[in-house]
């Protein structure tokens, strides 16, 4: 048997051990350390985002988002729909109202469908909470317009897209907020953490008190108000630190995968690849694609037997059991991608050979 070959493992520069070994050294393993700054420095220099928070996963940086918006109580925020449940579990944890929007030709959110729900809702949604989807950039210069007309925070949600741009801008930096993930199977990883960024220095400071259990300015512990343990180890940051040295080679060897799986895979009609916008370069964190004949299930399956991983896309958020009372503006298109779509090993580690064999396994089981 060949050895397996997963969808996106970790992928470590060479550089981690040598700087966990300092922070060893320094005995600065918990909780803050020079690391930390140094992994926002790292972020800073890359999206230019002036302002940045280290912390322990995207999920909570989007919640910190979300409460210093002043998101509460029947507070409607609209969230693409096409996403992970890490993007909307906070509108929950702050008792919000999610309204799910679905995706048009681009994968991602659909302009229409949100200038459609933020007209017929009852009241103006406060935020919205963008996902650029597998790494592929939304039609944020679109978007980002909707939600300035209409007064209404926008979050980008760029767990998946770290290193993609958009006519040059950085994915995560058009937002009032931006989030990135450092989650195990994301294009670079700490094993587990999130980056908050923003332009607006009041933010990252409060989302830095928040992160911090809210604890004032004291000698002794005191709170008036009550916070988080949402920030990012000094541990953790040494591999964020590292991972960063080397995210121009990992976007660029997941756009190359991409492109061998389009190579190898182009003769086939029944099959689309998730296209990338005018203007914009996505950092192909995983390589996907539908068929319109062939069940995806089927091939996920075979490709199982011969010990390669792969996955369906992400079940949308309006067909997910845990929101069945919420509101969404959607035509299908989603669900129909859910239906007839897979996630294609993309681990940066992956060889041409490793892309012909999976290939040749799709190609030889089609319907
Ligand atoms: C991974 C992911 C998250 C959550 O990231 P964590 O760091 O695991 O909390 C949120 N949104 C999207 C789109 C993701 O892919």
């Amino acid at each position: 048997m060949n050895s397996r070959i997963f969808l996106s493992p970790p992928h470590m520069s060479g550089n981690e051990q040598t700087y966990i070994d300092e922070v060893f050294k320094s005995n600065y393993i918990a909780p803050l350390g020079a690391y930390v700054n140094k992994f926002e420095d790292y972020i800073k220099e890359y999206t230019t985002a002036p302002y940045v928070l280290a912390t322990s996963s995207a999920t909570a940086a989007l919640h910190l988002a979300l409460r210093i918006l002043g998101v509460g109580k029947d507070d409607f925020v609209l969230a693409s729909s096409f996403t992970f449940i890490g993007s909307v579990a906070p509108i929950f944890y702050q008792d919000a109202k999610p309204v799910f929007i679905d995706s048009d030709e681009s994968w991602n959110l659909s302009p229409f469908l949100l200038k459609k729900a933020i007209k017929e809702l009852p009241k103006k949604p406060k935020v919205l909470i963008l996902t650029h989807l597998y790494g592929q950039m939304a039609q944020i210069d679109e978007i980002v317009s909707i939600c300035q007309d209409n007064d209404i925070y926008l979050i980008e949600d760029a767990a998946e897209s770290l290193g993609a741009n958009y006519n040059g801008k950085q994915s995560g930096t058009f937002g009032d907020f931006g989030v990135f993930s450092f989650n195990g199977n994301k294009i670079l990883t700490t094993s587990g953490g999130g980056i908050l960024v923003s332009e607006n220095e009041k933010w990252i400071k409060k989302a830095e008190f928040l992160a911090t259990q809210a604890r004032e300015n004291e000698l002794f512990y005191q709170h008036k108000e009550i916070g988080y343990n949402y920030r990012m180890s000094n541990v953790l940051a040494a591999i964020g630190v590292a991972q960063m040295e080397v995210l121009r080679d990992r976007v660029n060897k997941k756009r190359e995968i991409f492109s061998w799986y389009k190579e190898n895979l182009k003769q086939i009609d029944e099959i689309s690849f998730m296209p990338e916008i005018e203007k914009s370069f996505g950092n192909r964190w995983l390589t996907t694609l539908t068929f319109s004949k062939t069940d995806p299930y089927k091939i996920i399956q075979i490709l199982e037997k011969h010990n390669i991983e792969s996955r369906p896309l992400w079940k949308p958020m309006h067909l997910q059991p845990a929101f069945k009372d919420s509101l969404f503006f959607v035509d299908n298109k989603s669900e129909k991608l859910f239906s007839s779509g897979i996630c294609l090993p993309s681990g940066t580690a992956l060889s041409k050979n490793d892309v012909q064999r999976v290939c040749s396994l799709i190609s030889k089981n089609l319907q």
